[in-house]
């Protein structure tokens, strides 16, 4: 039996991969999706953290809850964040020297990011570190982060981004190093996306799209990695981090690696926090590479879009969380890629909504073309791939391609081997030194976790998740997907005998577009409102994806009482559809009515010539 590991060194073990040439369902759990009754978009959970009879997890309304590992029991709960203010977690804890971590989710919204340790006994809070400066002519937070950001970040900040909050949220990746007693932090874009808007268009906005790296005891700050200065293209650094021990020169270094959304591949000296290489690993269009002694990207000067600007890697990143993998044994990192250009514009329109999307930018750049044909070339630019990188020489060994852009978190085992799902719901094993695939299953739906194994009772298993979930999976590369079945848990192991349930997940209620004349001028005006307030949650074009309903298709469409009581008053607020009144005027309510009718007329005719063919 080949024992499982992500990063541990592989020493030992035989070759195990034949053996699971064959491997075979074990079991099948059926998942639940929660909600918010907020206007928040990516209603997911990154995972909890389990010692010593305590299970840890966030909430999505920013609670910290431990529970008894054996019972289920709440030992302790505590809200982390501001309930007035549009935070979330998405993120796992993380529990060390006796601590649990958590951070927070939300710079769209009108968040200051931050995380905070708590004792794992108690729930007391033992320290907060704030990843952007606050109000300069307030009085300190108290935190330890205080001086670090008096010293170094406030000087990078202009204008008043304070009182939108300055995002830097820590969604996802946090580590503990036991090696140097340090927590590094993976901290995300500022608020909004838009530097011109959000610092005057000036200054590198400390601590946004960088690694944090702070004492695990108090939290004092002991240095920074920022991979986007002046980040205005969501290139959150919150992808997950590697700590390793790699053969840098001939001599063995301490590393901290990250395939980061910016689309480079970064090895850092995690003692100084100095960058050792970096090199990008997917097509990139934004910079002439990263300067090898200041770490930063030599950018191109229209990087900041004063002109609608096409870039590579776009907001979805080269690679975003899904866990990439190390193999002590092959020495290789294997990246989770990805590739989908955004069009970046300035939205000279653009009017901050603290419970909505900020971004600054013009959001109705991303609607997809009305034309079946067009969004189908669109498609095309997008892939997805796993791409087998070696650290040390910074270049790729093998890649395999995928039918999808989006693809899930990886897993390298001790016996050769790597699996990994697909956003389109192939679940492979690969052989880890040359990428030969050996073996597929193929899920109800996309697979977007990282698989884990584990052994019990000295048989082992394989187990991931088959459920999407995630704005990403409503944007426009992704229009087309059907309704997903619920979320399940697929466990495997060579003599597994499950069978999977049948599926009855494509019974889509038809295209309802009213039987009215909507005016040209209402559906232009419908399809700037959706695309800055609807498109995040409801997909761009109005063509809806799997946890939020295709409004193409809601009976609320040919009533505009109903429509109004669902957008404009927040009839279904309970299931997480805020009203938009504070946002929207009546018409304007009425305009994406016409819109999204409009987006409606178009699927009825694309399914009946498909029918008639
Ligand atoms: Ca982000």
């Amino acid at each position: 039996m080949e024992l499982p590991v992500r990063h541990q060194s592989g020493r030992g073990g035989h070759p195990g991969y034949h053996r699971w040439c064959d491997v075979r369902l074990e079991r099948v759990v059926e998942g639940l999706c929660a909600r918010r009754g907020d206007g928040f978009a990516d209603v997911v959970n990154r995972g909890v953290a389990v010692s010593e009879g305590r299970v840890f997890v966030g909430t999505i309304d920013g609670r910290l809850i431990a529970l008894s590992t054996k019972t289920g029991r709440q030992l302790w709960s505590t809200l982390t964040i501001d309930p007035t203010r549009a935070y979330s977690i998405t993120g796992a804890p993380r529990v060390f020297n006796n601590k649990v971590i958590i951070g927070n989710a939300g710079s769209e919204y009108d968040v200051r990011g931050y995380v905070s340790a708590y004792d794992v006994a108690t729930g007391k809070r033992i320290w907060r570190f704030y990843t952007v400066p606050g109000n300069p002519s307030a009085a300190p937070d108290g935190e330890a982060s205080d001086s670090i950001l008096n010293k170094l970040a406030r000087p990078t900040w202009y204008g008043n981004w304070y009182e939108h909050g300055g995002g830097g949220s820590v969604w996802d990746s946090i580590v503990f190093d036991p090696q140097l007693n340090r927590v590094y932090l993976g901290v995300g874009n500022g608020t909004p996306w838009n530097r011109k808007v959000r610092s005057e268009g000036k200054g590198d906005n400390l601590f946004i799209a960088s690694i944090v790296g702070l004492d695990a005891d108090t939290g004092a700050y002991r240095w920074h990695f920022q991979m986007s200065p002046g980040d205005s293209w969501d290139f959150d650094a919150c992808q997950n981090m590697i700590l390793a021990t790699l053969p840098i020169q001939g001599a063995p270094k301490s590393v901290l690696m990250q395939a980061s959304k910016n689309g480079f591949f970064y090895v850092i000296d995690r003692n100084t926090g100095t960058l050792i290489s970096a090199k990008n690993f997917v097509p990139q269009n934004w910079t002439d590479g990263i300067d090898p002694v200041s770490g930063r990207p030599r950018m191109h000067s229209d990087v900041f879009y004063e002109k609608p600007t096409l870039m590579m890697p776009g907001g979805i990143g080269g690679h975003s969380w899904h866990p990439m993998a190390f193999s002590p044994r092959t020495g290789l990192v294997y990246i989770p890629a990805q590739e989908l250009p955004l069009n970046y514009a300035n939205d000279g329109r653009f009017e901050y909504h603290p419970k909505a999307w900020n971004t600054a930018i013009d959001m109705s750049a991303f609607t997809p073309p009305d034309d079946a044909a067009a969004r189908k070339a669109l498609r095309a630019l997008a892939k997805g791939e796993l791409i087998a990188w070696d650290p040390v020489a910074q270049k790729e060994v093998w890649r395999a391609a995928h039918d999808h852009f989006w693809n899930g978190g990886v897993l390298a085992t001790a016996g050769n081997l790597l699996f990994q799902g697909e956003g389109g719901g192939e679940f492979r094993a690969y052989r880890a030194d040359n990428g030969r695939a050996l073996w597929s299953f193929k899920a109800p739906s996309g697979i977007v976790a990282a698989p884990a194994s584990y052994a019990h009772g000295g048989r082992q298993y394989v187990a991931v998740l088959s459920g999407w979930g995630g704005l990403v999976l409503n944007t426009a590369a992704q229009a087309e997907q059907r309704r997903a079945p619920p979320g399940r848990v697929l466990v495997f192991a060579l003599d597994g005998k499950a069978i999977l349930p049948a599926s009855n997940s494509d019974n889509l209620p038809p295209a309802n577009p009213p039987d009215e004349v909507f005016t040209a001028e209402q559906v232009e005006t419908g399809a700037n409102q959706y695309a800055r307030n609807c498109a995040v949650c409801h997909g761009w074009g109005a063509m809806g994806g799997d946890i939020v309903p295709d409004l193409r298709r809601s009976s609320a469409l040919s009533t505009p009482l109903q429509w109004k009581a669902i957008v404009s008053e927040g009839a279904l607020a309970g299931a997480g559809m805020i009203g938009f009144k504070r946002y929207l005027s009546p018409s304007e309510v009425e305009a994406t009515r016409a819109y999204v009718s409009h987006q409606a007329s178009l699927l009825r005719e694309e399914t009946e010539r498909s029918t008639t063919k």
